[in-house]
């Protein structure tokens, strides 16, 4: 991946992975600063600069391990080794929690995170899930730091727990040689092929998906998919349709055999329209005054009525065409 210039806590260089990436992009300017949290020259950059800012990479040392307690695909929401992203999809649910300083941070203090979640894990008389992708996507991430593959070998023997990630990326050719004990749970994220052209910029198209997620299903992940998130642009029962029935023909009878779906209506906000007006003036409009309404704190939802004709719509179609796989839920 091609980044402008490093920006690093000079602290993350005390540690392997930190000093790994500085041989790694040894050509780049590396410009020291005194937190990931507060940069400055970052955050008194007009929207406009949005796309250009995501050209960095930030590295820092990661200070909050606070888990969120989860009651959907897992336990827990685990902080982990990067936030942000270097790709733009429109709808990021990342611009919520960072603003336009939703660039990519990696975090170079991977043993304390790990160590923390193979001692919750002994520690439980209960098998734990842990999402570790919640902030980040860790495909993506891996190209970069090959974190994922050391989580894995790291994690394989915990006599208790999962691990779980989702991801919009084809590059799991690393992750399918590793002996990972079943102990991994790799979800994808699809939309219809003309929502990621429009929306899911810089991401792995709807055909290498499929493809990835069958890989790693015939490595022996548990594998499942993420339909999300749902947009109702003009047409968009057509589309979601279409995606279920390629979903149907492209994934493979193992794939199918274990599958596990989540469908998540998205979520916009009154920053990604500011954003997103400024940095991608000729992009599509996410934003519907018909259709959605203001949930608090700047956030829009599809109303109601909307999202539950909309689930009708896609429990059926989800039956006709994969008809084995468990829905999860809704959202
Ligand atoms: Fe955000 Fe995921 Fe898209 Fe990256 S791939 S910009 S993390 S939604």
């Amino acid at each position: 991946m091609n980044f402008n210039a490093i920006y690093y806590e000079p602290a993350s260089l005390d540690y392997i992975l930190g000093m790994e990436l500085k041989q790694k992009y040894a050509n780049l300017p590396w410009i020291p600063i005194e937190s990931h949290n507060r940069i400055e020259e970052m955050t008194s950059k007009p929207n406009s600069e949005f796309n250009k800012m995501k050209k960095n990479l930030i590295i820092g040392v990661r200070k909050t391990h606070k888990y969120v307690d989860n009651q959907k695909i897992s336990d827990f929401l685990v902080p982990y080794t990067s936030s942000g992203c270097s790709a733009s999809c429109l709808y990021c649910y990342l611009v919520c929690n960072y603003n336009k300083c939703s660039y990519l941070r990696l975090f170079v203090n991977r043993e304390k995170m790990l160590g923390k979640i193979i001692k919750t894990a002994n520690t439980s008389d209960n098998p734990l899930t842990f999402e570790i992708g919640s902030n980040s996507d860790l495909i993506l991430e891996n190209t970069i730091t090959k974190n994922l593959e050391w989580t894995i070998e790291n994690f394989k023997n915990t006599k208790n727990g999962f691990l779980t990630f989702p991801t919009k990326f084809d590059m799991v050719e690393p992750l399918l040689k590793l002996d990972h004990k079943g102990k991994v749970i790799f979800r994808m994220s699809v939309n219809p092929d003309y929502i990621i052209k429009k929306t899911e910029f810089g991401t792995s198209s709807l055909q290498n998906r499929i493809e990835a997620a069958n890989k790693m299903c015939e490595a022996g992940y548990k594998t499942g998919i993420l339909i999300a998130p749902i947009i109702q642009v003009e047409g968009w029962e057509k589309m979601y349709s279409e995606l279920i029935t390629i979903l149907a023909e492209g994934l493979s009878e193992k794939v199918k055999k274990q599958l596990v779906i989540e469908c998540i209506f998205m979520t916009y906000s009154f920053v990604h329209r500011a954003i997103n007006e400024e940095a991608f003036p000729n992009a599509i409009d996410l934003y519907s005054k018909d259709k959605m309404t203001g949930g608090g704190r700047g956030k829009y939802y599809y109303k109601q009525e909307l999202k539950l004709s909309g689930e009708e719509f896609l429990r059926k179609e989800l039956q006709q065409k994969l008809g084995e796989a468990e829905i999860l839920y809704f959202c």
